[in-house]
């Protein structure tokens, strides 16, 4: 036996050796502009945090078209499964929530060879992946030994608080083996290490008043703008990397009232879990000594300022340990003669990964930029790399029926 079989033992190639890959392969190369397509709809149904329903209506069509069996969960995930010969289950995610506010345009515009729209690439990019790799499974009758689960996922971004993988994580309890969580485009990095973040909600509230007769009452809006420029000033180390951010700001009525409320919405990340526990003690004394300076400049006797710390998001962090899904991606770049590099991040793969489940976060192909921003592109080209990667590293995880 020794040689032949030494020669055959790799997994990788035995498994594109299989013709019903190779099939899914040469579907998703012949079908690059039925994914565009299918990236350009979703894109143009808005999905903002918490109204993720029109959207997944979307998806859950094509997914059934797919031959899936697709069902949606109490979170408003969409789940389409194919079962395989045995209860465990790989887990593939994109996820159907945007940054964007009810109202953005999201109309796709084209120019030079991209595409145009704010969620093109997060998570268009991932969406439109997720649904070309079901139906290319669909299309090669592939069938495996782990059940593959094809999640559009709810409450990615912001606030959603990672709401939908949370809800995919206690349904398939017990059997989840692996999570590839496709986010954004690129083919160039493997998330391995999920960046832990706090979020916080500080408010703060007063006896607000007249603008010219209550003049000197202390302000909100004030002791805000103190306690951001105080924060500002905290030193936070290049390593491990650590960030924070104040992303929304609200409050106040009219330009002649002394506000009544005032509060700020403030994202802090770090590789580290004690230095962001370090970071959120210093956000804490700093707005609460910057209410104290407005109140010591605040006309004598006036009502107190009240400060309210809210936690509106934690990720825990996490890292792949070495193994299946480890091996996985590292033959499957092999493979493809993709050349990338280890990276961390924040996505759903952080919530298996604080739970010891092996989990990565992959782009689904193809080139974009300016994620979070109005000026989100896409550009295809090479987007096929991407689709390959991702369906056989689900592939090499579940294993294929003889
Ligand atoms: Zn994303």
């Amino acid at each position: 036996m020794g040689t032949l079989t030494a020669r055959a033992a790799n997994p990788i190639d035995t498994l594109v050796q299989d013709k019903r890959v190779a099939l899914a392969m040469s579907w998703l190369d012949k079908n690059l502009d039925w994914v565009t397509e299918q990236q350009i709809a979703i894109t143009e149904i808005p999905a903002p945090e918490f109204h993720e329903a029109a959207r997944a209506a979307y998806v859950t069509q094509i997914l059934a078209a797919s031959g899936l069996d697709v069902h949606t969960d109490s979170a408003g995930n969409v789940i389409g499964e194919r079962s395989g010969s045995d209860r465990d289950v790989v887990l593939i995610v994109a996820h159907l929530d945007t940054v964007f506010p009810a109202g953005t345009d999201v109309h796709v515009k084209r120019a030079n060879g991209r595409l145009l729209a704010p969620g093109i690439s997060d998570d268009g990019a991932g969406l439109a992946a997720l649904v070309a790799i079901a139906r290319a499974l669909d299309q090669a009758q592939l069938k495996t030994q782990m059940t593959l689960a094809l999640a559009a996922d709810v409450g990615e971004e912001g606030e959603g608080n990672l709401r939908g993988i949370r809800e995919l994580m206690a349904a398939y309890k017990g059997r989840l083996r692996a999570v590839i969580a496709l986010d954004g485009a690129a083919t160039d990095y493997v998330t391995t290490i999920g960046l832990a973040s706090r979020r916080l909600d500080m408010q703060i509230t007063g006896p607000g008043g007249h603008s010219w007769s209550d003049f000197g009452a202390p302000n909100p809006i004030t002791a805000l703008a103190r306690g951001i420029v105080q924060f500002s000033r905290t030193r936070v180390p290049d390593e491990p990397r650590t960030t924070f951010n104040f992303g929304v700001i609200e409050g106040g009525t009219s330009v002649n009232s002394i506000p009544a409320e005032a509060s700020v919405k403030v994202d802090l990340r770090s590789e580290d879990d004690a230095e962001l526990s370090r970071l959120e003690s210093e956000l804490r004394k700093s707005f609460a000594s910057a209410v104290d300076e407005e109140m010591a400049v605040a006309v004598p006797g006036s009502e107190a300022l009240k400060l309210k710390v809210s936690i509106i998001g934690v990720r825990p962090g996490g890292k792949l340990a070495p193994g299946a899904l480890f091996n996985a991606i590292e033959n499957v770049d092999r493979y493809l003669g993709n050349r990338s590099r280890l990276e961390r991040s924040s996505t759903d793969a952080n919530l298996p990964l604080s739970q010891g489940i092996p989990a990565i976060a992959i782009g689904a192909g193809g080139q974009g930029g300016g994620s979070h921003s109005l000026e989100e592109w896409y550009d295809p080209a090479g987007r096929e790399l991407g689709l390959k990667r991702a369906m056989l590293t689900a592939l090499m995880v579940a294993g294929v029926q003889p």
